[in-house]
């Protein structure tokens, strides 16, 4: 146990990655940090720590947000439920706790779109308690190093690299070590073609004198992904579109769209399309005039991957009755809105952001 701990610490001392949280003991900040960075890349990540800090210095400032705006900044980061979550946690904070970020584990594991992992961290971070993280990294590691063949995806697996993670940790600066195997799994060793070779811990390492690394971590199911295909109808008449909030739980909870026609597989034909039971009932058929369709594009979310095509479609008169969930903008007012990744790639591709310019 020490011997890893030693060799984890030793090669931080030389590796630590400057990080604008790293060091931050303002624990709202750090939240922020850590909320952003769940299934994120750090690259990707720092861009969008910086907008949020510079937009919502305290959580009380993030609690008086518009909720559109939130998503607005958090547009491109994917998981919008953590923006959510983020956004109502701030109110909790601020309306319920007078403003003061938790400062026990558990009250900060009870804050809503927190785990145990971010909940460690957090803790570990802004307050030095000892409490060791556990994430895809943590478990990449430990399996290979100790040569852990229990499936990390089942509850005995689970709980044996918890309690493994937990022994490890050097509890008189379990802060720093925390950063140090999380840094390790994310530098060292990576997923694919970790960089044994230039590794100080290749020595102990289990599944590197065995030749196994590409074994673990073992997972014992493996992920079977639903194909759905999303047809959007991009109404134009004039110079305004249409476009709608949704409200449904399924994906993308309060991002914006065009209205969509969802079918299990490609409907090739615009006349096919236009009889289907869901084309919305508020454009009457004959002020349909031309028409055109996008290349396909996709996205792949963790259980799902979406299939989107873009019916780009003229009307030939202002409809007359729109629902009420239906927005009417200008298209170049379109960039205001928050949109689903796939939707901002269709919008950039089809040169709608050029206009602005
Ligand atoms: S030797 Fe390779 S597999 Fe083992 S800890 Fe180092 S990077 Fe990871």
């Amino acid at each position: 146990m020490d011997i890893f701990q030693n060799q984890l610490m030793d090669w931080y001392q030389q590796h630590d990655r400057p990080l604008p949280w790293k060091e931050e003991k303002d624990p709202y900040l750090i939240w922020l940090s850590e909320i952003i960075l769940q299934q994120t890349r750090v690259a990707q990540g720092l861009p969008y720590f910086e907008k949020f800090k510079a937009h919502y210095p305290d959580v009380t400032s993030l609690a008086n947000a518009a909720a559109d705006e939130v998503m607005k900044l958090w547009e491109g980061l994917g998981y919008y439920s953590r923006a959510r979550n983020m956004h109502a946690t701030a109110k909790y904070i601020s309306q319920d706790l007078g403003g003061h970020f938790p400062t026990t584990y558990k009250d900060i594991l009870s804050l809503k779109g927190v785990g145990p992992y971010t909940a460690a961290a957090i803790s570990s971070f802004a307050f030095g308690l000892p409490h060791a993280v556990v994430d895809g990294n943590v478990y990449r590691v430990l399996a290979r190093y100790f040569g852990i063949d229990t499936p990390i995806d089942q509850t005995p697996g689970k709980k044996r690299f918890a309690e493994l993670a937990q022994a490890l940790l050097d509890t008189s600066q379990p802060g720093r070590y925390n950063q140090a195997i999380m840094d390790f799994g994310a530098v060292q060793c990576v997923p694919k073609s970790p960089k044994c070779t230039a590794c100080p811990l290749q020595d102990c390492c289990q599944a590197f004198q065995e030749d196994q690394i590409e074994r673990y971590p073992v997972k014992s199911k493996k992920l079977v992904k639903k194909d759905r295909f999303f047809h959007f109808l991009v109404f134009e008449h004039e110079d305004t579109t249409f476009i709608q909030r949704r409200e449904s739980k399924d994906i993308w909870l309060h991002l914006y769209q065009f209205p969509l026609i969802e079918s299990d597989q490609f409907i090739k034909t615009f006349s096919a399309l236009q009889q289907q039971s869901d084309w919305p009932n508020w454009i009457p058929q004959p002020t349909v005039g031309e028409w055109s369709l996008s290349k396909p594009f996709k996205q792949e979310l963790t259980h799902q991957r979406i299939h989107a095509f873009f019916f780009k479609i003229s009307l030939k008169a202002a409809p007359k009755s729109i629902p009420t969930e239906i927005v009417t903008t200008e298209r170049e007012n379109l960039t205001k809105f928050a949109f689903p990744k796939i939707i901002d790639l269709y919008l950039k591709d089809n040169s709608l952001y050029l206009k602005l310019l």
